[in-house]
């Protein structure tokens, strides 16, 4: 079945070959290349093929090939740069900072002390506010 494509979505034109990136791999359904505005020296992305933008509505294989293929990347990302961590980051919407409407999971290396911004500082939630959201979300899986 041919990938979904979208004419004005970037990332499909990286999969088209219409504009360049520095590839490090491609199969059948995924295509991983460097970010071009890294956030750390090594920082790539590992791309779906077909034009899904977010992970509710990207068929569940395609997700788990992409996941696989982020792997792979972080790997080699551990083995050759050795980084002091490596977040695997993965947005959906505007809200969660998503700019690329087309699934795709960073690879991002870490450096301690590098403030990059997406740390939060834990603290104990409220346990009945907890309860009430897992009942709905329990309901609907
Ligand atoms: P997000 O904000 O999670 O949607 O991530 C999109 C990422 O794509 C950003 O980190 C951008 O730097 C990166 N990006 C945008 N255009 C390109 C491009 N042509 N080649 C490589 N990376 C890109
Ligand atoms: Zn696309």
């Amino acid at each position: 079945m041919p990938h979904p494509t979208d004419g004005s979505c970037i990332f499909c034109k990286i999969v088209a070959g219409q504009i360049p990136c520095f590839k490090l791999l491609e199969d059948d359904k995924t295509i991983a290349f460097m970010d071009i505005n890294p956030v750390n020296p090594g920082h790539a992305l590992a791309v779906a093929k077909g034009h899904w933008p977010t992970v509710d509505v990207i068929p569940a294989d395609v997700i788990a090939a992409v996941a696989q293929t982020a792997q792979k990347v972080a790997k080699a990302v551990v083995s050759e740069l050795k980084p002091n961590g490596v977040n695997l980051i993965q947005a959906n919407g505007a809200g969660a900072g998503q700019s690329v409407p087309h699934l795709h999971i960073h690879i991002m290396p870490r450096q301690a002390g590098d403030a990059v911004s997406l740390n939060w500082q834990p603290k104990p939630g409220d346990m009945k506010e907890i309860e009430a959201i897992f009942k709905k979300l329990k309901a609907a899986l």
